[in-house]
């Protein structure tokens, strides 16, 4: 049986005080029984959110990483650097970061074998574009996605990763997938996992969605057979984060 895993993005928002509080307000409403709760904060906020969060079941991840140990790569941070400071997940190739800032699958790969071979949860964003819905080659592309982010990454590794499915048009529009839209997709991910590994090993391996999950839709959303969770951008940075952990 696949825990539930419940990842909120905060993208770039809050200073690291706001951060604290909010951290804070959250900390007492999400019940930690339902699911894993992870708070993917900025960078900067990283340490004060861990000691806000600190003997609670609340993990902290971050939103990137870089996938070399060290060295002549301004502006980034290392896995190593994360896990010296208690973080444990890491959030690689969101949309964002391959639409923004030119991140490749194989770029994806490399920091979630990087992220690994550290001790961190990748959670591996996959997912298409409107214009690929539309063309009719959402499965084909995102089964692409999977194959090269999951290279060379052993069984042993794989069932600790978290994919999170998030269709591009449902992120930060308000426009959620329908259940059976999402529950299709996770469950296309859930098979290509299995071509690559076997069924067994699929079946550990958690899947969530992303795109528009709110405190009125994630109940459907996760009651799919094959959605994990969620991650979640914009309710993330509200108190309705708590509806979606306890729903
Ligand atoms: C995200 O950023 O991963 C996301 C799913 O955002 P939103 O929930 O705002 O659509």
């Amino acid at each position: 049986m696949r825990r539930k895993i419940i990842a909120g993005n905060w993208k770039m928002n809050l200073t690291p005080r706001e951060a604290v509080d909010f951290a804070n307000s959250i900390k007492s409403a999400v019940d930690t029984d339902k699911a894993d709760v992870v708070l993917c904060v900025p960078a900067v906020s990283l340490a004060p959110v861990l000691e806000a969060v600190s003997g609670t079941n609340i993990s902290v991840g971050a939103q990137n990483m870089h996938f070399e140990d060290s060295g002549a790569f301004t502006g980034e941070i290392s896995a190593k650097m994360l896990v010296s400071m208690g973080v444990r997940y890491v959030i690689v190739g969101h949309s964002e970061r391959r639409e923004y800032f030119a991140e490749t699958d194989e770029g994806v790969n490399k920091k979630a074998r990087k992220a690994l071979a550290e001790g961190l949860v990748p959670i591996i964003c996959v997912g298409e574009t409107l214009h690929q819905r539309e063309q009719g080659i959402t499965i084909d592309f995102v089964r692409r996605q999977v194959r090269i982010a999951f290279l060379e990454i052993s069984q042993e590794d794989a069932v600790k990763c978290v994919v999170a499915y998030e269709p591009i048009w449902a992120i930060g529009t308000g426009k959620t997938a329908t259940s059976e839209q999402a529950e299709e997709v996770c469950a296309a991910v859930r098979q290509v996992l299995g071509e690559i590994y076997s069924v067994e090993v699929a079946a550990k391996i958690r899947v969530q969605y992303g795109g528009s999950v709110n405190g009125k839709n994630a109940s459907e959303l996760f009651s799919m057979p094959n959605i994990d969770g969620g991650l979640v951008g914009g309710a993330s940075l509200k108190p309705e984060f708590a509806d979606i952990v306890n729903h």
